[in-house]
């Protein structure tokens, strides 16, 4: 008999191990006091919750999001906090669009480096606005090969999430049933979660150390909180990005066209995996879900 329990005991602890499942939290953007009043609650909100939990994250501003010096201030606080500064260019334009050039857009790298750089927590990685990493393979290769040149490397996300639209949500119509909406979107972001972590099984066949996408949002200042503790909760062990980054996974260059999105998906894609929906993530995908829940007035635009 105790035999029999100890074969049980140790295949408990094997199934444990193939699940286990790591994630590092980072979050695009910046606020800009200038633009918005609360912007400063916010930051401190996010920083605060981090320090809570003994989180080490990292911040990927652009100055278009930050603005001037009261923007870029917050930031400063990330890094005096421990946290990571990347780059994520100055203008926030769509790499994947015509009217932006390779040329064009490595100028905002470098503006939005110029920047950041002097901060301790700086460090060359390259979040791409809108996850898009050009539409031809010439744009796509040419600002591969100045990030090779110049000490770059990507900061792709392997979970790509719709926090950004249940932040418009949560501003909108914030005076609706506040609770539930925290509960949609906190399951919103597990289940994203867990579909990249079983299409990473299917195609890398392990489960790589993830990095999810947030944004500096009043929706994460008020509820990070929840966030950590549901992922905690379901399993997931919140790790550095730097140990995240350090995973070969994110050093990968999808020969996919157009070129981005999540490096899961991007990898998927290469492979032809069936069924993937492009744009992996939108707001497309998530109205209906708000409006079935009555969290969101069917019709609003
Ligand atoms: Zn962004």
């Amino acid at each position: 008999m105790p035999f029999r329990f100890l074969a049980h005991f140790l295949i408990v602890l094997a199934m444990g191990a193939a699940q286990a499942k790591s994630v590092a939290l980072t979050f695009d953007d910046g606020l800009d006091p200038d633009k918005e009043p609360r912007a400063a609650d916010w930051n401190a909100a996010i920083l605060g919750t981090l320090e809570r939990h003994d989180i080490r994250s990292m911040v990927f501003p652009s100055l278009r999001h930050t603005g001037g010096v009261a923007g870029r201030a917050l930031v400063a606080d990330w890094s005096k906090a421990g946290h990571l500064v990347g780059n994520h260019t100055s203008q926030h334009r769509n790499l994947g669009s015509p009217k932006l050039s390779a040329a064009e857009f490595i100028g905002h790298v470098k503006e939005a480096e110029a920047a950041f750089a002097p901060l301790p927590g700086w460090r060359p990685l390259l979040r791409f606005p809108y996850l898009k990493e050009g539409e031809t393979a010439a744009k796509r290769d040419e600002v591969r090969a100045w990030m090779k040149a110049n000490g770059y490397r990507p900061a792709p996300v392997s979970i790509d999430a719709s926090d950004w639209y249940y932040d418009e949500v949560f501003r909108k119509h914030a005076a609706a049933d506040r609770g539930r909406l925290k509960a949609a979107y906190v399951r919103h972001l597990l289940d994203r979660a867990d579909y990249y972590d079983g299409l990473a099984r299917e195609v890398l066949g392990r489960s790589p150390p993830h990095v999810l996408l947030l944004h500096t949002s009043a929706l994460n200042a008020a509820f990070l909180e929840d966030i950590i503790r549901a992922f905690r909760e379901a399993g997931w062990t919140l790790v550095p990005p730097q140990e995240a980054f350090a995973d070969p996974l994110y050093g990968r260059e999808p020969a996919i066209l157009p070129a981005g999105e999540g490096i899961v998906w991007a990898v998927a894609k290469e492979k032809g995996v069936a069924g993937l929906r492009y744009p992996a993530e939108d707001s497309r995908y998530e109205k209906p879900i708000l409006e079935a829940a009555g969290l969101l007035p069917a019709g609003s635009p």
